[in-house]
């Protein structure tokens, strides 16, 4: 994935319209590319900005920067993540469940 096509992901990861996997790939080329980093920097204040214009019930919103969204995001992939582990953990439970009964 290049830097095109990260900047094409900026307004869907700010309406949170990302899949898990595309925000992943989003959050770990942020991560590394200060030209993105920046932009979407730009990006945010600036969809942010005009939000808060429009609607005066976005303050509280707006209050969020573009900082705290990226590690917001990065929070609720590791949940994703142990949501998953979990699922696995819990699907092995059953199995030796099953496995002892029989
Ligand atoms: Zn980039």
């Amino acid at each position: 994935m290049d830097c095109r096509d990260i900047q094409k992901m900026f307004i869907p990861f700010i309406n949170e319209e990302l899949s898990i996997k595309d925000l992943g790939k989003f959050l770990e080329h942020i991560d590394r590319c200060r030209d993105c980093r920046e932009e979407y920097d730009i990006y945010y204040t600036m969809i942010m900005g005009m939000r808060y214009l429009e609607s005066e019930n976005n303050k509280t919103e707006f209050k969020i920067n573009s900082e705290q969204k990226l590690r917001e995001a990065e929070e609720h992939i590791l949940k994703h993540k142990l949501f998953q582990i979990g699922k696995v953990v819990l699907l092995i439970i059953i199995c030796v469940a099953v496995i002892i009964v029989l």
